[in-house]
């Protein structure tokens, strides 16, 4: 039977993502082409002929992508830090940008022993999951509203000592048992305003709640705000992602509250306002 060269698959791929409006053509042709050879994308090129049904199955997911179904979707998995999560319909995919936020709030348990770690909106797990494999002493909380998310943060945390809770951060006992005992809020919430355009990727396959929050975004902040100022230690922090229009008001928010001290703004790798925190006073 015919082998056919891996290259010239990839370059029709590209292009067909490309047209079809997908923003990192080459690097998800290059990542389906992976998947389906069940290589590393780094060793693709250790491959150069392959098989006419390898090149008909990658067609088939390039031919998916190019309705703009999450890459993340179609593979099975996403990354966060040193965990790799597995994603469907029905929860938020993680985002390469939220690794920000656990990069800062890593760095801010350093040194600390046996800290306790709170991941509010956990979706997949994502960063709890993150957290609990870097620091093995933490003590790792994760809560999630949806079912649905809830099932996918289940399985992610199958092997896994992160205590997960069904709840909603808006309700005002949550975590009642964790009053100032906690030394890091970590919180990726629902913070796009209602309206704003988002592409199909996340518009058709993001959970809606998981994605917007109100008008102005802030409808979940503004209770992840007042729940780590209760839930925190004095010395203990909150790390929070937010909109690229959300600079001011999310640092505003938690300045309003007296508890809370050193509130920052940082940006993410491409320069856009991306997440806020804070340290609650001693
Ligand atoms: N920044 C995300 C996006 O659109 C939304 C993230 C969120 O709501 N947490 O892609």
């Amino acid at each position: 039977m015919s082998r056919q060269p891996l290259r010239l698959a990839i370059m029709e791929a590209e292009r067909i993502l490309a047209e079809a409006g997908v923003a990192s053509p080459r690097t998800d042709a290059e990542l389906i082409a992976a998947h389906v050879l069940g290589a590393e994308r780094g060793k693709l090129m250790l491959t150069p002929l392959v098989d006419r049904q390898v090149i008909e199955a990658i067609g088939q997911l390039v031919h998916q992508r190019a309705k703009r179904i999450p890459l993340q979707h179609l593979l099975g998995w996403a990354v966060m830090g040193a965990v790799t999560l597995q994603v469907g319909p029905g929860v938020f995919v993680p985002r390469p940008e939220t690794e920000l936020l656990l990069e800062w709030g890593l760095e801010f348990l350093a040194g600390r022993e046996h800290p306790v770690v709170v991941d509010l909106c956990t979706g997949t797990g994502a960063l709890a999951l993150a957290v609990a494999a870097e620091r093995p002493d933490a003590e790792v909380h994760a809560v999630e509203i949806d079912p649905t998310a809830l099932a996918w943060a289940r399985r992610n945390m199958e092997s896994s000592r992160v205590r997960l809770h069904s709840g909603d951060v808006t309700a005002p006992d949550l975590f009642a048992e964790l009053d100032a005992r906690v030394d890091l809020v970590l919180c990726n919430p629902p913070y796009v305003p209602v309206g704003t355009a988002v592409p199909p990727e996340v518009g058709e396959h993001d959970p809606f709640k998981a994605v917007f929050s109100g008008s102005d975004g802030l409808t979940v902040i503004r209770h992840v705000v007042n729940l780590s100022a209760r839930l925190l230690k004095p010395g203990g922090a909150v790390v929070i992602e937010h909109d690229d229009t959300h600079a001011e008001s999310v640092p505003e928010l938690l300045a309003t509250r007296k508890v809370l001290t050193d509130v920052e703004d940082h940006d993410d790798l491409a320069g856009r306002p991306r997440f806020a925190t804070a340290i609650r006073t001693s």
